[in-house]
């Protein structure tokens, strides 16, 4: 059983000020998997003391890009040499698919680095306009904050940049995901990172929401719930602090009218089901042509009447055990509300009979839907879909387009200009046409409740910079 005594703070292992621990339970057995220190409100003072120190006194921010760059190299050499631990560890501490698990969890925070190291070098930190010198600095101290759902991909979209810039961070992962995020502070701390310069403080809501508050840090980077963002955001915004908030998705599939079914609900199987339904850009309203509804729902149901579902470190297994006991709750409430207001279960809607332990709920599709019930409305983030009826291109736009949210969505076709064209009409951060996937050049974000700022590509190292000009005399 993995078991990790203390937090990393100031390029040591202290043991957590009030005694606290993370017992983390499997999603599969039920059964506690390790335990981790709990960080909190004095832990979260003595790591942002330490990230302070490092980022106004230490060696970090004064070295030069390269130098910067030589450590993020050693991390991404020691983070793809363990990658495939890694991944079975999250597998285990989360229940995502090991068969998804290698991209997903542990080949992305690779290409991140890579990604960021390569903009860097040729990046222009300092530029002459007119007679002034226009710098880009790094913002400071930073608190990245992130969900257990893909733990290190996340985490490594926020320090890569973050860090390269020269800023420092603490760096506070989910309690579901403790354990990954004390391995991704081992091997900073053997990549040589100097002290302070990051800090791994797992902890729950309470020490996070006083860490964003923390008068030491200067930008928060938060990744989570719109209702936690939400809360983020008011706070920050009373202190002037600079922050970033990648939050939830209600990502619609258009299925444009012409169409072929049967490939695009095998590219459903993931657009929608990917992580047993827990990753923010699934697209979990279907929306199908009215005079071809019945063929996508009945195709959707023998669909997921094909998917493995059980042990998810079985390669075979395609959707695997919800992460908590609390998460899978939530879905149940939602597949119960649904049925309360008027929406048919087509498939799933419970618990699989194959799975004695665990937290699994069965792949699901709902028919007869509204767009504007609660599961067309609400994140659920489990694998349940809600398929709704359109009657051409321009009403699709406006059911696509008819949520608080705006994070991602699909549009799936035979004429790819034409999904293109549909794309632009459609107010989200991202749009993949027939499943198209995302990838670290492009920035990712949301829209509308779905967020603010921008991750990956150039935004993604902009929002770790501040900007300076220097007025010089001619
Ligand atoms: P959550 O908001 O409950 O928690 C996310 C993280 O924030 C956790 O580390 C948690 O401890 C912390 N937290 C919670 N409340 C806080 C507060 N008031 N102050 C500071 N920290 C706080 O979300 P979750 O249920 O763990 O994760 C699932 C959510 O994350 C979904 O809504 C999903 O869409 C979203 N998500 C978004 C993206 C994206 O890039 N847009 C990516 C992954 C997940």
């Amino acid at each position: 059983m993995p078991e990790f005594e203390g937090l990393y703070i100031g390029g040591r292992w202290v043991p957590p000020a009030a005694g606290d621990r993370i017992v983390q339970i499997s999603p599969l057995t039920e059964q506690p998997l390790g335990v981790a220190p709990a960080a909190s409100n004095a832990d979260m003072d003595l790591a942002v003391a330490a990230a302070r120190k490092a980022f106004d006194e230490g060696p970090w921010p004064r070295m030069s890009v390269e130098e910067r760059i030589a450590v993020l190299k050693r991390v991404r050499d020691l983070y793809a040499d363990r990658a495939a631990g890694i991944a079975e560890l999250i597998t285990a501490e989360m229940g995502c698919p090991s068969s998804i698990a290698g991209l997903l969890q542990v080949g992305y925070p690779v290409q991140v680095i890579d990604y960021y190291v390569e903009l860097c070098r040729s990046w222009e930190f300092e530029e002459k306009r007119g007679h002034s010198i226009v710098r880009q600095v790094p913002v400071g101290v930073v608190a990245a904050i992130v969900p257990w759902n893909t733990p290190h991909s996340t985490f490594t979209v926020k320090l890569a940049p973050a860090l390269l810039s020269g800023c420092t961070v603490v760096a506070k992962p989910s309690p579901e995901t403790a354990l990954d995020g004390l391995v991704l502070a081992e091997i900073f701390a053997e990549a040589g990172v100097p002290e302070g310069v990051l800090n791994v403080v797992p902890a729950g809501a309470d020490s996070g929401e006083y860490l964003v508050g923390h008068p030491g840090v200067d930008m928060v980077t938060f990744t989570g719930s719109t209702a936690a963002g939400s809360r983020v955001g008011s706070i920050c915004g009373s202190a002037i602090r600079r922050f970033s908030l990648e939050l939830g998705g209600k990502s619609a599939a258009v299925i444009l009218d012409d169409a072929d079914i049967p490939s695009v609900v095998q590219g459903l199987r993931f657009a929608s089901f990917l992580n047993s339904g827990q990753v923010c850009t699934n697209q979990t309203r279907i929306l199908a042509p009215k005079h071809r509804y019945t063929e996508v729902v009945e195709a959707l149901c023998e669909m997921v009447s094909t998917m493995t579902v059980g042990d998810p470190a079985d390669p075979a297994t395609e959707v695997g055990p919800l992460v908590s006991q609390r998460q899978r709750d939530r879905v149940e409430r939602y597949i119960a509300i649904g049925e309360q207001e008027g929406a048919k279960i087509a498939a799933g809607g419970g618990r699989p009979s194959s799975q004695p332990t665990g937290w699994f709920i069965e792949p699901t599709v709902f028919c007869d839907v509204d767009n504007s019930m609660t599961i067309a409305q609400d994140e659920i983030f489990g694998p349940v879909v809600a398929v709704v009826a359109y009657d051409d291109d321009d009403h699709a736009v406006e059911i696509a387009n008819d949520s608080r949210y705006g994070l991602g969505g699909g549009v799936w076709t035979a004429d790819v200009e034409r999904g293109i064209d549909l794309a632009r009409r459609i107010r989200t951060g991202q749009v993949s046409i027939n499943g198209a996937d995302n990838e670290v050049v492009a920035p990712f974000g949301g829209f509308k409740q779905s967020g603010l700022g921008r991750e990956s590509g150039p935004e993604g190292l902009l929002g770790y910079l501040e900007t300076q000009s220097v007025f010089c005399p001619d």
